[in-house]
Formats: structure tokens, C-alpha cells, sequence
């Protein structure tokens, strides 16, 4: 295996074992026959052990099975494969991901190049595990992007569009929606007498309370200073004032100072469609009946008034 040159009337001896890579030579029976010095001082396995051994012994299990599917087929086919990706292993049981470029000889031979390929793989696995970072931080820049900061509910421009989208749902499926619009009662006076703190406080306490309350498939926003929005699909008038009703009584749990934090809803009901808009502009008349008729209490629009 090793070469003659002259060069400048000086013969020079060239060997395989200077190349920094394995080379390997197997006969039409897969058995080796040569192997260069990369075997033994880089993967230090003894001459003995590799020479007239089936070249199976240096493969892990899943590349002896993609060996006899896919590499020599493709041999036998192209008489050249470049790139294969295997998995080898070093005398000492470690498995070593390499790179294999392989040629088929007339007599069935096959010549053997072997690029070790760890810090490839290394890279690789670096790239993947930053795509995942990258992906976590897409993952919660949109939920930034699309809920409120002090209570975590949905933020006005993501109510907007989920709620068309179900609105658009349930004109296509017959079913009707129902839009609660809730003002907290003079919430001025909260920040006036306790600070703005104890305001944004309050805020929070019934952003939670109003997310443990919901269903799965509802919608609940802060869609505004102190007002918020829940879109409930599938739901009828009288099972939406019977959620208000219990609404009421739970938010006068929470406590601000000595009184019971007391908030005014109104209600808009959709049969047939109609856009988030003039929903919206129902709902927000109906609390505004609400607030007139004395606060702490639903109104709800009426389509014929
Ligand atoms: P009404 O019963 O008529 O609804 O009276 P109100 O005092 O609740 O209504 P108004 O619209 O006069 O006042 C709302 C107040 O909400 C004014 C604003 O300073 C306050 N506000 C809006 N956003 C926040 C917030 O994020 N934190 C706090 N602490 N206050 C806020
Ligand atoms: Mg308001
Ligand atoms: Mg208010």
C-alpha cells in the first residue's frame, strides 16, 4: 500500500498511515484485509483483531442493518457511495459517529475511507438544542405578545381576533355566542383612596378569579383599564345569566378595604351573524344601562331595543 515518487531525483515513500483518516480494504466476503495505522493509534484496536475479521465487528448494530440495506446495494449499484453517516466503534467500546466515502472494486472489493465525525455531530447537536431555545423564546415572545402583563389574561388585540374567528365558528356551526363585557364600580375611587398598587392589586385578584372561573373553550380578556371581556360560545340567555349571577357573588369576595369590590356587566347574545364589533358596541351599551340603573348588576341588550 504505500507509493513511490521521485521528485527532484529523490524517491519519497508515501504512505496511507500518514493520512489522517481510516482506510480499509474488505474483499467480496466483507472480510478486512488492509487497514492503515488510523486503526491502531487512533482507535487503537490491534492488527489481529480487524485483519481477516468480518468488517461487521467494527459496526454498532443499527449500522451493520444499514450497511446490508442501504450501503452495499447502493455499491453494488453505483459502485461508489459518498457521505454515508455510521457509527463505529473504538477498541475501547465507544461509539464514533464517522462519515464514509466507499468504492467498489472489479473483484468485489470495497475501498474504504473513514472521517471521524464527533465534532460534527457535536455541532449538530449545539444547533439543534439553540433551534430549541430559539423556539422557546418565539414560544413566549407571542404570549407576550398576546396577553395582558398584570393580570395574564388575553390582551385587547389578541380578544379582537380570537373572538372573530369564534364568532365566524359559530355562524358557520348555528350555535349562539354570548359577549360579557365587565366594569369594575367606581374603580377611580379604589386608586383614589388606596393608591395605585392596591388598584392593580384588585386588577390582578379578579383577572385570576375570572380565568379559574371559565371553561376551556371561553374566552377572557382585560380588554381595557378595568374592563374586561368573555366571549362564551354555546352558551343561551338564561345559562349566561346564571354565570353572571354567579360572577357577581364571587367577585364580592374580593375585598378593598372594608367594602366588597362590586362590578357592572352587560350582556350581548348573538343568534346570527354578526361582527365583533357590533357585538362589542351591545355589550358596552348594556353596561352602560347597568351603570345608570345603579352598578353591581347584568343588563343585557335587546335586539329590538
Ligand atoms: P364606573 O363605576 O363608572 O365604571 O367608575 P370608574 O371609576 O370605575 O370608571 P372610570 O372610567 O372613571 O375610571 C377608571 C379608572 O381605572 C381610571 C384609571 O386611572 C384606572 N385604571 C386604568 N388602568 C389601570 C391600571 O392598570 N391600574 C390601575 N391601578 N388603575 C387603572
Ligand atoms: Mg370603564
Ligand atoms: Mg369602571
Amino acid at each position: 500500500m504505500e507509493k513511490n515518487h521521485i521528485e527532484h531525483n529523490k524517491v519519497v515513500n508515501y504512505s496511507l498511515d500518514s493520512f489522517p483518516c481510516g482506510a480499509l480494504v474488505t474483499n467480496s466476503s466483507r472480510v478486512i484485509t488492509y487497514i492503515n495505522s488510523y486503526f491502531t493509534k487512533q482507535l487503537l484496536w490491534q492488527p489481529n483483531d480487524l485483519i481477516g475479521k468480518s468488517v461487521d465487528v467494527l459496526f454498532t448494530q443499527s449500522s451493520k442493518i444499514f450497511f446490508q440495506s442501504y450501503l452495499i446495494p447502493t455499491l453494488l449499484h453505483e459502485k461508489v457511495c459518498e457521505e454515508m453517516q455510521l457509527i463505529i466503534f473504538h477498541a475501547d467500546g465507544r461509539r464514533i459517529p464517522i462519515t464514509v466515502n466507499a468504492s467498489l472494486s472489479a473483484d468485489g472489493g470495497i475501498y474504504w475511507s473513514l472521517f471521524n465525525a464527533s465534532k460534527r455531530d457535536k455541532l449538530y447537536e449545539e444547533l439543534i438544542k439553540t433551534r430549541e431555545t430559539l423556539e422557546i423564546q418565539a414560544e413566549k415572545l407571542k404570549l407576550l405578545a398576546s396577553t395582558d402583563e398584570l393580570t395574564e389574561l388575553l390582551n385587547r388585540r389578541e380578544m379582537k381576533y380570537r373572538s372573530s374567528l369564534m364568532l365566524e365558528q359559530a355562524a358557520r356551526s348555528h350555535y349562539s355566542v354570548s359577549l360579557l363585557m365587565l366594569d369594575v364600580d367606581h374603580f377611580k375611587k379604589i386608586n383614589d383612596t388606596m393608591g395605585h398598587l392596591e388598584g392593580d392589586r384588585v386588577l390582578k385578584k379578579l383577572g385570576q378569579l375570572l380565568q379559574g372561573f371559565g371553561r376551556k373553550t371561553d374566552l377572557i380578556s382585560r380588554f381595557g383599564g378595568e374592563e374586561f371581556l368573555i366571549m362564551l360560545p354555546d352558551t343561551n340567555k338564561s345559562d349566561t345569566l346564571l354565570l353572571c349571577r354567579r360572577l357577581h357573588k364571587l367577585i364580592a369576595e374580593i375585598k378593598v378595604g372594608d367594602s366588597s369590590l362590586t362590578v357592572s356587566i352587560g350582556v350581548s347574545i348573538c343568534d346570527e351573524q354578526i361582527s365583533f364589533i357590533d357585538l362589542f358596541t351591545q355589550a358596552d351599551n348594556a353596561v352602560y344601562k347597568a351603570k345608570s340603573r345603579g352598578r353591581n348588576r347584568t343588563e343585557v341588550h335587546l335586539n329590538n331595543s
